[in-house]
């Protein structure tokens, strides 16, 4: 990424921050017709990490663990967001939507009251690494019209600290930058941080929001605590402190980690497959009407 032409933002001021709460590995798993990826969030901390539904990681340089894909699917109840961070993705749905997620670019989909879409690689070699997180809708836009977008890489909002961190912001706002999306219900934020060695990083964060990291090269340090390489740390929430303090761990040349954190909808949540919902008559519906091709209809 090209940082030179950015401005560099002073550090915002975090007097006390979070501690980690738990540090999570997740569970290697396939999804799609095939994919490996690694569940991060899974569905026991739903409630915890609350409004964040799932955080699958996916990185392989085998085709054989990517080359199948995520043949039509549907979705209903939620949004998906998906972080490419390196390789190429085709992403077709039932709205007419069609978008290339490669290299750094964000895809955006709002499911609302129904999408059936596919995520196909587009490579038949090389890298694939990326994200996927399931952001959940209030009770009141579960059924909204769907919704989709593409950020290419140069798209997305970016500053640089004056401690060197470079930093994308995918949803919300850090230090005075608005990111590429943002949701008055669940207020997500959610930022790629690149680190340089020994830099930190601090970020206000409201004491009532669900936050985690999730580190994707080198370490960091959270009060103390080292989040190690493919952990994500849930961080806690503690009445007193006003947001997160980060700080790159020793003999790491540069530290990846995605800092991302959420209002809780404090809603019911019924979840059967690609279907999240309120109840479980809701789940029936979903169901029933992708029997009967209404869902995307
Ligand atoms: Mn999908």
């Amino acid at each position: 990424m090209s940082t030179d032409t950015l401005s560099r933002i002073p550090s915002a001021a975090v007097s006390r921050s979070r501690t980690v709460e738990q540090l999570v590995t997740g569970r290697p798993t396939s999804d799609g017709a095939g994919v490996k990826l690694t569940r991060v969030l899974s569905q026991p901390l739903q409630h915890r990490l609350d409004p964040f539904l799932m955080l699958d990681a996916f990185g392989s340089d085998k085709a054989d663990d990517y080359i199948a894909g995520f043949p039509d699917h549907p979705h209903r109840g939620f949004e998906t967001v998906t972080y490419m961070i390196a390789g190429r993705m085709l992403h077709r749905d039932s709205a007419g939507h069609e978008g290339l997620l490669e290299n750094g670019g964000v895809q955006w989909m709002t499911a609302g009251r129904g999408v059936i879409h596919s995520e196909i690689p587009q490579q038949e070699e090389g890298v694939m690494e990326g994200f996927q997180l399931w952001l959940n809708l209030p009770a009141k836009d579960k059924l909204s019209a769907p919704w989709y977008r593409d950020f290419a890489a140069a798209e997305l909002p970016r500053f640089v600290t004056e401690a060197g961190v470079e930093v994308t912001v995918i949803a919300g706002e850090s230090h005075g930058v608005t990111g590429a999306v943002t949701r008055e219900a669940t207020a997500p934020l959610y930022l790629d941080l690149h680190l340089p060695a020994d830099a930190s990083f601090s970020q206000p964060l409201p004491a009532g929001q669900n936050a985690f990291l999730y580190v994707y090269r080198g370490a960091l340090k959270v009060e103390g605590r080292t989040v190690p390489v493919r952990n994500m740390a849930i961080l806690a929430n503690e009445a007193d402190s006003d947001g997160v303090l980060l700080e790159g761990a020793e003999g790491m040349e540069e530290t990846r980690a995605l800092l991302i954190a959420g209002r809780p909808l404090g809603e019911p949540i019924a979840q059967y497959g690609p279907f999240v919902m309120n109840t479980e008559q809701e789940i029936y519906q979903a169901v029933a009407d992708y029997r009967a091709g209404r869902l995307a209809a």
